[in-house]
């Protein structure tokens, strides 16, 4: 097996045994906190010397979690607190939860009830986040949440030791963007699903490891020719793509993710931590400049020309909007999004996600029929 197949193998196979990942952590003794979406400050988890979980939700039968939540609440919530519920959760010391939607408001008191044995930290990010007093209330929310991991782990996390963690983050979030620049320009070198599931491993390793294989990958992948490609390009939008069920789709209609512009991939990776002495400064302006996304406000609208740009500039054939099945924020942009698309004369498709279900009849028909409308 080439070193390719090998570093995207070991992708997959975190992200197919997470649960032993994460029984693996904590048999090293190292406290777990599970960490949800879409923005937390990870690095201050990584910084105290815990192993941070992402916690995106996953495919499961909704039954407990029924009694928190209606039935309209985005599924990866719902999903979040059947596993909750039923002991998926069970190796996790606490949790990390902003708050930047109304769901996820309601899930950090959920998990309080649910998870009695579990620290549950909340962080509340200033949504207008462009003043400058939003600056000094981020850094006010940081220093909470510091207080409680330090709680948590039983030490002081040194400024040092921020700043280290936060280089750590900033050297991952570039060589992800690397990645992303590598395989958009040669469609097809790899599948949507080990795209995917190259970044969804990250929520599972340790950010220097999950770095250090990236960066072997991106030397690898750049060095290989082209293959040739036959199908069309897309730009991936919304919260996320998942389940596998949907990419395998993509590539079953030759379909390659140019880009993407998800919250669980690229947003997640596309604003650095600014350089500096306070971390807590750093963090709260990296904040700031968090733009064109749906959880933070944004007036102009910016989200909206820079998904249509970010099509043109990548040569893609068309835009898929993932949108999750009851994401409010992801729903009020849309309207917007396609009026961009549609002075652009770029073709879009509004995709529901059912994060919960694996059956991909509905996504399949309007995915085949996309892909039809753009020739592929
Ligand atoms: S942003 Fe959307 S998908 Fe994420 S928690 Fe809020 S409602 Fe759910």
């Amino acid at each position: 097996m080439g070193r390719v197949q090998e570093i995207l193998e070991t992708m997959t196979a975190t992200t197919a045994n997470i649960a032993g990942v994460v029984e693996k952590q904590k048999q090293s003794g190292k406290k777990i906190v599970g960490v949800l979406p879409v923005y937390a400050p990870e690095a201050l988890v990584h910084a105290a010397g815990m192993f941070p979980a992402g916690c995106w939700g996953g495919v499961t039968t909704i039954s407990r979690a029924a009694k928190y939540l209606p039935p309209f609440a985005c599924t990866i919530m719902q999903g979040v607190m059947e596993f909750a519920e039923s002991g998926v959760y069970k190796n996790l010391d606490a949790f990390l939860v902003p708050a930047p939607c109304d769901t996820l408001k309601a899930i950090s008191q959920n998990l309080i009830y649910a998870c009695k044995d579990k620290k549950v930290i909340i962080i509340s990010y200033p949504q207008n986040n462009k003043m400058e007093c939003a600056v000094s209330y981020t850094k006010t929310e940081l220093a909470k949440v510091r207080a409680k991991l330090e709680e948590l782990c039983g030490q002081k996390i040194p400024d040092a030791k921020i700043n280290e963690s936060l280089d750590i983050y900033n050297a991952h979030s570039a060589a992800m963007m690397e990645f992303f620049k590598i395989v958009s320009a040669k469609p097809g070198i790899v599948s949507a699903v080990q795209r995917h599931a190259l970044v969804k491993a990250g929520y599972f390793m340790l950010k220097e490891e999950h770095t250090r294989l990236v960066s072997d990958l991106n030397k690898l992948l750049a060095e290989a020719p082209a293959p040739s490609w036959k199908g069309k390009k897309i730009v991936l939008a919304g919260i996320m793509a998942e389940p596998n069920n949907v990419l395998e789709l993509f590539d079953e209609f030759k379909l390659a993710v140019a880009a993407d512009e998800l919250a669980q991939e690229t947003r997640q990776f596309r604003t650095p931590f600014p350089q500096g002495n306070d971390p807590m400064e750093r963090m709260a302006r990296q904040w700031q400049n968090i733009e064109c996304c749906s959880v933070v406000l944004d007036a102009e609208k910016k989200r909206a020309k820079h998904i249509a740009d970010m099509a043109v500039e990548n040569k893609a054939d068309g835009i898929i909007y993932c949108q999750m099945k009851f994401c409010d924020p992801e729903e009020f942009d849309f309207p917007s999004v396609a009026e961009a698309c549609k002075n652009r004369n770029i073709p879009l498709l509004n995709l529901e996600i059912d994060q919960l279900s694996e059956s991909t009849g509905q996504a399949r028909t309007r995915i085949q029929a996309f892909s039809e409308q753009i020739g592929a």
